[in-house]
């Protein structure tokens, strides 16, 4: 397989903050043409079967996929797990763990948007949460919208639910020697995620990269829907610079939002070498 084949290993369904169902997420890949897909909900696994069931219907290849919430040095990380054994105890078990601070951190969202007026927060994120271990910001994001205190996900973000926002409450997510080690360990390649979305200066990206890839990291998104073209050039270098296979996925939430389409992102630039190859004899 090649770097121009349409590749979308990067997307959420209701099992995480998606909006659709992982066989509704399928169909849409499909008929957008993808022909390799990943389901990569966070923290989360609880969706893969559905997805590789729904991807096999569809003539899809498909390789099993999450996207682990990480912190390092005091910033969130999200980094995709790909073609990784879902039974491996240690990861089902690292992952289960990681979701566990997220509903008391809800209610703390809650308490902090109470205290500007906004009541209720927490039962009103919970009507659009799909699987109640993953209560996450987008679920109040949501909420904010149906209520009308703002007009889109993206404005909630911005004046709630961010650092030094009303929402905003800090968490201690898995760290990234976590992360790594319990997707390598379970067979799959670990991937920095949308890399230009953290606002790390450049000692401390070179930092991420040099660790991530110390550890045993392999990849790094190149091509998703949090980055410009000009993003693309500048991570297809840093992927050759640390020797990492580079990715592509749109990072696709719901049909109704200003996200990315799934399977619709130009292909890798050329000069790298894509994770699918990578990973093929765990392409199912
Ligand atoms: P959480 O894991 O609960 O901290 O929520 C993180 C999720 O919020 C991300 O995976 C995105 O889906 C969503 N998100 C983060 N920033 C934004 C933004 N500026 N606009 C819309 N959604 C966002
Ligand atoms: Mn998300
Ligand atoms: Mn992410
Ligand atoms: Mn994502």
């Amino acid at each position: 397989m090649n770097n121009l084949i349409n590749a979308d290993l990067h997307c959420h369904s209701v099992v995480s903050d998606g909006t659709l169902t992982p066989e509704a997420v399928a169909a849409r890949a499909a008929t957008n043409g993808v022909q390799l897909w990943a389901l990569t909900d966070h923290d989360e696994i609880g969706g893969q079967k559905r997805a590789a069931a729904a991807a096999k219907a569809h003539g899809m290849r498909y390789l099993t996929g999450t996207e682990i919430s990480v912190t390092f040095i005091g910033h969130t990380v999200h980094i995709v797990g790909l073609g990784f054994d879902p039974l491996n105890a240690d990861l089902v078990e690292g992952l289960r763990q990681t979701r566990g601070g997220r509903g008391q951190r809800a209610m703390e969202m809650s308490d902090g948007l109470a205290k500007v007026g906004i009541k209720n927060a927490y039962d009103g994120a919970l009507k659009f949460v799909g699987n109640p271990e993953l209560i996450s910001r987008t679920h109040f994001a949501r909420f904010l919208v149906e209520t009308g205190v703002c007009k889109e996900t993206n404005e909630v973000f911005r004046k709630f639910l961010t650092e030094g926002k009303p929402g905003f409450v800090p968490h201690r997510w898995a760290s990234l020697r976590e992360a790594v080690t319990w997707i390598t360990g379970a067979g799959g390649m670990a991937v920095i995620a949308h890399p230009a979305r953290y606002k790390f200066t450049p000692n401390e990206e070179f930092a991420l990269f040099t660790e991530f890839k110390a550890l045993g990291g392999g990849g790094v998104e190149v091509v998703t829907g949090s980055h410009t073209p000009a993003e693309y050039v500048v991570y297809a270098d840093m992927a050759r610079e640390f020797g990492l296979a580079a990715s592509r996925g749109s990072d696709f939430h719901s049909p109704d939002e200003s996200h990315t389409e799934l399977g619709t992102l130009p292909p890798l630039p050329g000069n790298l070498t894509p994770v699918w190859e990578l990973l093929a004899s765990r392409i199912q």
